[in-house]
């Protein structure tokens, strides 16, 4: 689990209070459209892989700078973080608990 990810609460604030997103990456998250759900060995970035309609999304969040998280996915979305990337920060939480 990534050191910097703190919750509910950063995954809101990462999420830049976009609720349509929000709400759309919490509906995604109770699916299980993500494999390869994994952390890096500097456990500062989230990874995994979503199974579109489009084919395998690649997504990433990089915690290295914990104040400017990167979201990074292959989505074709224009909103930043997409959907799959706060699903991804979702999913983290639910293993967590
Ligand atoms: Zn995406």
């Amino acid at each position: 689990m990534c050191q910097f990810f703190k919750g509910y609460a950063m995954t809101i604030r990462f999420a830049k209070c976009d609720y349509a997103v929000l709400s759309d990456a919490k509906a995604l998250s109770q699916g299980a459209d993500l494999t390869g759900l994994a952390v890096n060995n500097d456990d500062t970035c989230p990874f995994a892989q979503y199974d579109g309609t489009d084919g395998a999304y690649h997504l990433s969040v990089d915690f290295s700078d914990p104040v400017k998280p990167v979201p990074r996915c292959s989505c074709p979305s224009k909103k930043s973080p997409c959907k799959h990337t706060v699903t991804l920060l979702y999913a983290h939480l639910a293993i967590e608990k």
